[in-house]
């Protein structure tokens, strides 16, 4: 078999521009006669790509002068527990809104160190939907946000006004897939491997003003002030995926910027969802209002048919659309390196698959 169509959640498909291009320069990058794999992280070299990779990312997501980029190690899930010693004081409290099993973990990490206040929740119908979200509490030091829901298929479609309230974003799951006015975040973080790169780095991209309130015992590797005035190189970076999420970034570029990359989410969505929508056997689990562009979960009538189902989509080419463990049925995630041909081809079987698994006319329920 040659290469898939990949609809992992993450790590996710890259680009193949981006997969040539590294293999290219694998052994000598541009002439150095090393690979990035194995240069001094104090290089010159490295430094330029270092640099590179913060000026494409600041130029791609709009980034302003106020707002610091730092390359991070651990996750996303590091940042469950950075955000509140770093942010959250001795005694302080946070508003958390409560959209899935991801936002869930960050609140109960932040739990650890202060008061959670989970001010909106959508547990009752299993994270099908974005609840309404309340202006903040008094004296909250973040209002934390989960924009896309990667196990669940939901996303936010706007922005929660917090007023003074530093609004801190999950984004791991739609980073660059839409344009985001940076701005209006404090903190917004994002593991890479979804929509920018290979697993290894964490972005972190916050306002300058909010550097510097980490507690007093707060270890060194996870205060971001080290790891701002460090440029990222208090200790050694995952090199290699910096250099990867360089070039993801320039494609990105290349191929139109954010602007570019969302028009093109948004059909692939559609042709996914339009289908599902028609079906009388396949079922999208996500309340329509606040369906994610990224990750779309859905499911068969029966136990036996999801696994069917996953079995001959495997068989043709179509992998790792296995749901999350915790929902079950099926999960396409269709990240900025999903060509739309491979959601057409992916409908295209649902379809022939639906034909020969009829339910008689019942439509499903
Ligand atoms: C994948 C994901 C995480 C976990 O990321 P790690 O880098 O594995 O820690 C956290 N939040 C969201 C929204 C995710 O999609």
């Amino acid at each position: 078999m040659g290469r898939v169509y990949n609809f992992s959640a993450g790590p996710s498909a890259l680009p193949e521009e981006v997969l040539k291009k590294a293999a290219s320069e694998i052994l000598d990058y541009r002439g150095s006669g090393q690979s990035v794999m194995e240069m001094s992280h104090r290089s010159p070299v490295f430094e330029g790509i270092m640099a590179e990779t913060e000026g494409l990312l600041r130029e791609l997501m709009g980034i302003p002068g106020s707002h610091r980029v730092l390359f991070l190690q651990g996750g996303a899930s590091l940042q469950f527990s950075m955000v509140p010693l770093n942010l959250l004081p001795e005694g302080g409290a946070a508003d958390y809104v409560i959209t899935g099993v991801w936002a869930k973990k960050a609140a109960e990490e932040a739990a650890r160190y202060g008061t959670v206040n989970p001010v909106a929740t959508s547990k009752d119908r299993n994270f099908a939907y974005i609840p309404e979200t309340p202006p903040p509490t008094p004296g909250a030091a973040y209002y934390h946000i989960t924009t896309n829901n990667t196990i669940y298929g939901t996303r936010f479609t706007s922005v929660p006004g917090t007023g003074a309230v530093p609004l801190v974003a999950d984004m791991s799951s739609n980073i660059l897939s839409e344009p985001v006015d940076v701005a209006s975040y404090g903190l917004i973080y994002a593991g890479v491997q979804k929509n920018l790169g290979p697993a290894g780095i964490t972005l972190v991209v916050i306002r300058e003003d909010l550097i510097g309130r980490h507690r007093a015992w707060t270890p060194t590797m996870l205060r971001y002030d080290i790891h701002a005035e460090n440029g990222s190189l208090y200790n050694t970076p995952p090199c290699w995926i910096v250099y990867m999420v360089k070039l993801v970034l320039e494609e990105l570029r290349r191929l139109g910027g954010v602007p570019e990359m969302h028009r093109r989410n948004r059909e692939k969505a559609d042709v996914l969802y339009d289908y599902l929508d028609s079906s009388r056997l396949f079922r999208g689990t996500a309340d329509k209002k606040d369906r994610s562009l990224m990750n779309v979960p859905f499911v068969l009538p029966t136990e036996e048919l999801n696994e069917a189902f996953l079995k001959e989509a495997e068989a043709r080419g179509f992998v790792n659309l296995k749901g999350h463990r915790l929902v079950g049925g099926i999960r396409a995630s269709i990240y900025n390196a999903m060509p739309r041909e491979g959601v057409e081809k992916l409908v295209q079987f649902m379809r022939d698959f639906e034909a020969r698994n009829q339910r008689n006319g019942a439509p499903h329920v």
